[in-house]
């Protein structure tokens, strides 16, 4: 409801991934805002297969109202194999978890439309990228859009993915760069590989020498029908990035089924028996792109990174769009508390940064240690065998009981372990 007397804040936000989408619903809650999202793209629409969500995922949505609509595939358990001849290596069982956090694999045109639909009217404006971004002072800044159109906002909100414009306009120092990581993904109708033994009984990543095949199923089996459910496969192939050559394009490019199919000869006839089964033409390619951690993410005491844009490591925990929300969400919060306390802006970023920053170092450093502990392994036995270095790979595998400050955050919490510290004070 419109306060009186607090002044207007004219809010942009660039991207409307689940990033922008949700920071959209969470602002405008609050009173005397102003918000938009300029979006790229013609339509919204996403192109990404499957996600993953779960608790952490769950608990945000509830906070944006937006977890009705979204609904997917109930993972009762996720199966390590060997890629080469299908051991099974680990199981990790889900069966204990609340029903409603359990872990689910949707399509993420679900998700978006989930998001989508908590939007108010007339926010998003398709067809606009934005192509520069000026510091005014006082002012605010000046967004500057591909069509000419030129927007001051007194916060700009970068949602705009792991290729950021916003996070190069203010980090300008700051650079990506191709990891050697390449995923394919596509889904098809599970009717195509229903037959193939243990392809649709449950999630499993089958490791390989230099990446794996993964499998999951995408709908709920209580909404959609056996004939219409659908299958996703991923599969990720790592090499040395220094010797790639090609150009390469980081976000769904269409490939080719013997482009994929090359990386994965030696796999489990399984395997190749699924792959031979998608029909040419759906592959899309990602490549990984990733960067060095920011020591804020937010600048000139008026924007803010958000997402993908604030830590680029391209889905390395396949949980970047819970990621993205619960910033949005606790951007919101800390907007909401420095408002009614008549703080400045820079103040409620101050809080976000203080919150967010820290989290994101974790990521990092986490990632690093993993990477240390191959090159150790590898150091210590040079002659290490594939079964080997499986081994260290499994090992090394966060699941929700290694890694639950990631799989177990509840955002809420966070927020409210931070105003208990403030009361504290
Ligand atoms: C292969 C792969 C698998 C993944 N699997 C999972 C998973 O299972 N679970 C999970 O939670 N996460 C997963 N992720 C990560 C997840 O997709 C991202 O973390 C999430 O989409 C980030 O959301 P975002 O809103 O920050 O950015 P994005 O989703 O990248 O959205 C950015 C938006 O900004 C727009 N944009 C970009 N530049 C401009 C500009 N200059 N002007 C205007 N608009 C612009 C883009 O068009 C886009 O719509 C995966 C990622 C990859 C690559």
């Amino acid at each position: 409801m419109p306060s009186a007397t607090l002044p207007t804040l004219r809010i942009a936000i660039i991207g409307g991934g689940p990033g922008g989408l949700s920071s959209a619903i969470a602002l405008s809650k609050l009173p005397n805002i102003e918000v938009t999202i300029y979006e790229q793209a013609r339509e919204l629409r996403e192109i990404g297969a499957g996600i993953q969500i779960g608790f952490n995922c769950w608990k945000v949505l509830e906070l944006l109202g937006a977890a009705e609509g979204v609904r997917g595939h109930v993972q009762e358990s996720i199966v390590h194999r060997n890629g080469l001849n299908g051991t099974p290596l680990k199981e990790q069982s889900f069966v204990s978890v609340v029903p409603k956090y359990r872990g689910q694999r949707v399509r993420r045109t679900r998700l978006q439309a989930a998001l989508k639909a908590k939007v108010p009217e007339g926010v998003i404006k398709l067809r606009k990228r934005l192509v520069s971004l000026e510091n005014l002072g006082e002012e605010g800044s000046r967004l500057v859009l591909e069509d000419g159109e030129e927007v001051i906002a007194d916060l700009v909100i970068g949602g705009d993915g792991i290729r950021s414009v916003v996070r190069q306009s203010i980090f300008p120092d700051h650079s990506i760069q191709f990891t050697g990581r390449t995923i394919w993904r596509v889904i098809i109708p599970k009717s195509l590989i229903v037959d193939i033994p243990e392809m649709t009984s449950s999630t499993a990543w089958w490791h390989g020498p230099a990446g794996h095949f993964y499998n999951c199923l995408v709908d709920d089996p209580s909404e959609t029908p056996e004939d219409k459910q659908m299958f996703e496969i991923a599969v990720h192939n790592v090499v040395p990035a220094a010797t790639v050559k090609e150009k390469r394009f980081s976000w769904g490019i269409p490939a080719t089924n013997d482009r994929v199919e090359q990386h994965l000869t030696e796999y489990d006839p399984r395997v190749r028996d699924a792959l031979s089964r998608v029909p040419e033409g759906l592959w899309k390619e990602f490549s990984a792109f990733a960067g060095p951690r920011l020591e804020k993410v937010t600048a000139w005491d008026k924007v803010v990174l958000i997402g993908d844009a604030s830590h680029p490591l391209t889905g390395a925990f396949g949980s970047g769009a819970a990621f993205a929300m619960q910033d949005s969400w606790i951007l919101a919060q800390a907007i909401d508390y420095t408002r009614s306390s008549r703080q400045p802006l820079a103040a409620a970023l101050e809080i976000f940064d203080s919150i967010r920053s820290p989290y994101y170092q974790r990521m990092y450093e986490h990632l690093d240690s993993v990477g240390k502990s191959f090159q150790d392994a590898k150091a210590k036995n040079p002659g290490q065998t594939f079964e080997e270095s499986l081994e260290v790979k499994i090992k090394g595998f966060g699941g929700t009981e290694t890694l639950g400050w990631i799989y177990q955050n509840d955002i809420q919490k966070v927020w409210e372990d931070f105003l208990s510290a403030e009361k504290s004070l």
